[in-house]
């Protein structure tokens, strides 16, 4: 074999080793913070377009890693989906989410959905979904205050027994979301072939509000066809007036951004429901 041959070779035996290294750091880091309780669900509250109530809210997780500033998760969610372990650490969001639902609902106390966001490799993994289905089977929370968010990628690539538990959640009243709305490669081919309850306009499209006439058409045509499709909008990234102002004037449903509220503690969450 010549040089020109054995040179890409090399690289890719060494590329690999960094793969394989990075995945056993993730494990192990992942392992240590959950035993540590590093990571915290916080709580973004979501307020219905007409009234401004709260309505929902959607669990996102942070890592307080050992004194820093909290890690979001867009630092090491997509090394967790890429390594598989993210099933690991979103077992735990929803276990969280769910004691958070059950300790209200025993104190009658104000409920409002939560919806936790689930990965492809988590749709993919029988033991995650058997979990989430006997855990929801099992509660006495009424289903409507569990809430799934799947981006399009997922949908596309799951098998058909991640379909089916999707469905099987659906048909106990449990809502699921399509997130990120717009961002996706097939994007109405998602819509047409699935059933959602509401998409989740992509933070991209309210950014541009008022700044773009081509993507305001996109965003008054997402909110037609979702209603005309029998769905409810939720638009994400609000943080201004003059968005939410062009969102409700244009029939969106649901509201969620900084305009409204940022990312909370489950302490502070709990309060401002219970106000
Ligand atoms: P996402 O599900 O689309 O969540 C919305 C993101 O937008 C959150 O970012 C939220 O903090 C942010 N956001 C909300 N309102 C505003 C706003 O007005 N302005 C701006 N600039 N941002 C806003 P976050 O928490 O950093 O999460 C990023 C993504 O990471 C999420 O996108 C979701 O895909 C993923 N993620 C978060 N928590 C989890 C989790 O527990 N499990 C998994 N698998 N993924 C998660
Ligand atoms: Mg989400
Ligand atoms: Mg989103
Ligand atoms: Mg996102």
């Amino acid at each position: 074999i010549s040089n020109q041959y054995m040179q890409p070779y090399e690289i890719y035996q060494e590329n690999m080793k960094t793969e394989y290294g990075q995945k056993n750091l993730a494990l192990l880091n992942l392992e240590k913070a959950l035993e540590q309780e590093e990571f915290v669900v916080c709580y973004q509250p979501v307020v219905d377009g007409q009234t401004g109530e709260i309505v929902s809210a959607e669990a996102l997780v942070r890592w307080n890693s050992s004194g820093a500033e909290p890690m979001v998760p867009s630092v090491f969610v997509p090394e967790l989906e890429d390594s598989g372990y993210i099933t690991k650490l979103d077992t735990y969001i929803d276990q969280t989410v769910h004691r958070f639902q059950e300790e209200r609902y025993c104190q009658e106390k104000r409920m409002v959905p939560v919806a936790v966001n689930l990965s492809r490799m988590d749709l993919m993994d029988g033991r995650m979904t058997e979990r989430i289905f006997t855990e929801i089977q099992e509660t006495k929370v009424p289903k409507q205050y569990f809430r799934y968010e799947i981006i399009e990628s997922a949908c596309t690539i799951i098998s058909t027994q991640g379909e089916e538990f999707l469905e099987s959640l659906r048909q106990q009243g449990v809502q699921i979301f399509l997130d990120d709305f717009g961002t996706g490669v097939s994007t109405f081919e998602t819509v047409r072939d699935y059933t959602f309850d509401a998409l989740k306009l992509d933070m991209g499209f309210v950014k541009k509000i008022g700044k773009d006439q081509k993507s305001d058409a996109i965003v008054v045509s997402i909110i037609d066809l979702a209603h005309r499709m029998g769905m409810k909008v939720v638009a994400e990234g609000i943080e201004n007036q003059q968005q939410s102002d062009f969102l409700r004037a244009h029939g969106c449903d649901y509201l969620q951004g900084f305009y409204y509220y940022k990312p909370m503690s489950a302490e502070k969450f709990s309060k401002l429901l219970d106000k």
